[in-house]
């Protein structure tokens, strides 16, 4: 007969037990994914940390799918928010997402790419029967505050000219200008696109879209010129690959910080780790599937690769990626100022100008198809 002693005897074994494994999953993911570059037993203690209990807000795909009635759409009970990473528009050069190589070329601004896939890929999902946010639907910043509300600021971080000349003056002016615009639709964007995703969207998976591009290359060199002279030049690349970011990768620095340890352990604790690392695996393998490209690589500690059956997926610690609670997927396909994406796009830009039917194989028709079988594979 089974006495209560020994019941509870066995209760405290297992709990002390789960109580262990959680911390022994905390070091590995910190030494894996969260900091693998840092040292991170003298910053953290994963016995304290695993004893924290964290809320939030959405949900896990097992409860969104125990909840779904039989005849039910594939994927009702599901609430996604996608950003069309970037702004565009008359934004997009301040940006850094704004190019041509001819002049009679369509201009290549990721930011309106971007929403175009984001649309597409909601009128998919909302025939699946989930529910889909868009952080943006035009070529504005969602960010309130303009760029004249972070000159201040810009002041601060702009060194002032040394002498006062008509010319020192006006690019001070410049600079001030291009900086406060930065501040505004850059920094100050993101930091509003993650705070409307906690405080009001609060969907239960956050995907951001981009397309990626390569540092223009170094010019030829001319006879005797030394490599170190050499400038970038606006000439196609031939690399073109595709990856998908998650949260980790934190520095030392980073990882002492008050304030991102803070954002770090709300993240880690609540769950967002597995269901990130499943989104993200299945969004990543679904992208190379649709191009036929190669996982991209990263060099240096800014960035690792967390699983080695998913070398499409890196973590890294963006602020995006960070501050955002629920499970967040940052997609980076394709080179854009590559030479076969490039011409690509002009493709998918050419027919939309004219109006005429649009190939099988269009670009973001590709990029849309993946993204929405990315998340079926996980929420279906
Ligand atoms: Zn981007």
């Amino acid at each position: 007969m089974v006495r209560l002693w020994m019941l509870c005897w066995l209760l405290v074994a297992v709990v002390s037990l789960r109580a262990e494994h959680s911390a022994a999953d905390l070091a590995y993911a910190m030494s894996t994914r969260y900091a693998p570059y840092a040292n991170w037993d003298s910053v953290v203690d994963v016995d304290v940390l695993a004893r924290q209990r964290v809320e939030r807000y959405w949900q896990t795909a097992e409860e969104i799918r125990s909840e779904r009635k039989v005849d039910t759409r594939p994927l009702t009970g599901l609430h996604i928010a996608l950003d069309p990473g970037h702004v565009g528009g008359r934004w997009a050069k301040y940006e850094g997402r704004d190019f041509v190589i001819e002049d009679s070329d369509y201009r290549v601004r990721e930011g309106e790419l971007v929403l175009e896939v984001a649309q597409r890929v909601r009128s998919q999902l909302l025939e699946l029967g989930a529910e889909v946010t868009l952080l943006r639907e035009g070529a504005e910043p969602i960010n309130p505050k303009p760029p004249l509300a972070y000159l201040e600021l810009a002041a601060r971080q702009i060194a002032r000219p040394k002498e006062l000349n008509f010319e020192t003056l006006l690019d001070y002016g410049y600079a001030l200008r291009d900086r406060s615009i930065h501040l505004s639709v850059v920094t100050g964007e993101i930091a509003e696109r993650a705070r409307v995703v906690n405080e009001v969207i609060q969907p239960d998976a956050f995907i951001s879209l981009h397309i990626n591009a390569a540092p223009w290359p170094l010019g030829d060199a001319k006879p005797g010129e030394q490599a170190m002279a050499l400038g970038r030049v606006k000439r196609l690349v031939k690399s073109n690959h595709v990856h998908v970011l998650v949260f980790g990768c934190m520095s030392r620095r980073e990882l002492s910080s008050p304030r991102q340890q803070e954002q770090f352990v709300k993240k880690f604790l609540n769950g967002s780790a597995a269901m990130e690392h499943r989104l993200g695996r299945s969004l990543g393998e679904a992208l190379i599937e649709a191009s036929g490209l190669n996982a991209s690589s990263y060099e240096g500690e800014n960035a690792i690769r967390m699983d080695v059956e998913a070398p499409v997926m890196w973590a890294r610690n963006l602020m995006l990626l960070r501050t955002v609670e629920c499970p967040t997927v940052l997609l980076e396909p394709y080179v854009a100022n590559s030479e076969a994406v490039y011409s690509r796009i002009q493709s998918a830009l050419h027919a939309r100008a004219t109006g005429a039917k649009l190939p099988d194989n269009d670009i973001l028709l590709e990029y849309t198809d993946a993204v929405v079988s990315g998340v079926r594979a996980v929420y279906e």
